[in-house]
């Protein structure tokens, strides 16, 4: 593909320059669970790319992006096949992970601090941007949390463990293998991690580095070092007056990539994409079914017509660490942001729709109230 799409560069350009500079207007797809924001990030072409862009953010048309894919019509020349994804909040390349940051992140930091569970997800292909932006993220919430303007005495604690398949390592403490288990409760824990107290923003940082640098990676022929694992850091926030606690999970999900797009095959690698599809796809089906709960809570069954979904968080080691999140029993007030992280790089653009598919399908339609007609 990437052939093709190197030989008819110049040909793309001039299908570009020739569209409808006005697009047909975007129909809304739905739109996420009321406690929930579904954001893209477009990261900037690097220097060396050379391809162009093929991800455009609309310009009259908030948060709608238009990809201009090139398709090998059999019959004669290429011709340009068009599609375009909504999410509730578009960065595009020149935006900033302190703006990202200070727009849709900020605010989970007081309200975990207050007791709520917030939870970021970066998703993407490797390549796309997660680390890039999750990290920065990290050292941005140690300062919000370390600085001393929040209200009231807490103690902080961090853990960071990453996911490999079905098996759990503690990043915190040389990638020894941990276990997750469910207790009583029905909450799952992460047995035989490392919880640290987290004392000042330094602190924060020198684990968050020491996590970094346990991380597995296995060569691509794309990425030499890509991450084929999700790492969840995981920060509490104990309230020391009476007990209770908050959570923030900093999730940098493993590239989202299909199969038959990794470049190194073998048998393992397939085994662990495959692995890595299912948990994505388990988490998906558990933050729509959270988002359609959260509405029937909203509307009040009835007007939904429906039933309450089941929440599948067995199906995958990810979203049994994260059951809580998504769990319509659990008391627990929870927030959830996804970032779906993009390369804008033509040669990159079958993974990027797959990734912008996704983000809309963790928006779910909300029939309207009675009174509301
Ligand atoms: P992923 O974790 O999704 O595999 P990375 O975060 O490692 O991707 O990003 C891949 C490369 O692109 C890295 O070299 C990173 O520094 C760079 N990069 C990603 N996002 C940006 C951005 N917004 N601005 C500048 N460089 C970026
Ligand atoms: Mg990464």
């Amino acid at each position: 593909m990437e052939g093709f799409y190197l030989n008819n560069i110049s040909k793309y350009h001039s299908l570009l320059d020739a569209l409808d500079p006005v697009p047909k207007p975007r129909i809304p797809h739905g739109r996420p669970g009321p406690n929930m924001i579904v954001s893209a990030r477009i990261r900037p072409l690097s220097g060396s790319e050379e391809f162009p862009s093929a991800v455009f953010p609309r310009r009259d048309q908030g948060n709608v992006i238009d990809i201009h894919d090139l398709y090998n019509h059999p019959k004669g020349q290429p011709i340009l096949k068009s599609s375009d994804y909504q999410v509730d909040r578009l960065f595009n390349m020149n935006s900033t992970t302190k703006e990202i940051y200070e727009e849709l992140v900020v605010d989970l930091v007081p309200y975990a601090w207050n007791g709520g569970v917030g939870t970021l997800f970066a998703y993407g292909q490797t390549g796309s941007g997660k680390t890039f932006t999750v990290s920065k993220v990290e050292e941005f919430v140690g300062e919000t949390l370390m600085n001393g303007n929040l209200d009231g005495k807490r103690e902080v604690y961090i853990t960071i463990i990453d996911l490999a398949g079905n098996a759990a390592f503690d990043l915190l403490n040389e990638r020894e293998p941990i276990s997750l288990r469910e207790d009583a409760s029905g909450a799952t824990q992460m047995v035989g991690a490392q919880e640290n107290q987290v004392f000042s923003v330094d602190d924060m940082r020198t684990m968050v580095e020491r996590a970094t640098s346990f991380r597995r990676t296995a060569p691509t022929l794309k990425n030499p070092a890509s991450s084929r694992s999700h790492a969840i850091c995981r920060i509490r926030i104990k309230n020391t007056v009476n007990g209770s606690d908050g959570m923030l999970y900093l999730v940098d999900l493993a590239g989202s990539e299909a199969a038959r797009d990794v470049a190194v095959h073998g048998a393992d690698r397939m085994r662990e994409t495959k692995q890595i599809n299912i948990s994505l796809s388990a988490l998906k089906d558990c933050i729509r079914a959270k988002a359609q709960s959260d509405n029937a809570a909203t509307l009040g069954k009835e007007k939904l017509g429906q039933k309450v979904p089941h929440i599948p968080f067995r199906q995958s080691a990810l979203t049994r660490v994260l059951k809580h999140v998504f769990d319509p029993a659990s008391t627990r007030e929870c927030r959830t942001i996804v970032i779906a992280c993009v390369n804008p790089s033509l040669a990159d653009v079958g993974p990027t729709k797959n990734t912008l598919r996704f983000a809309e399908l963790l928006r779910v339609s909300i029939p309207v109230k009675e009174e509301d007609t």
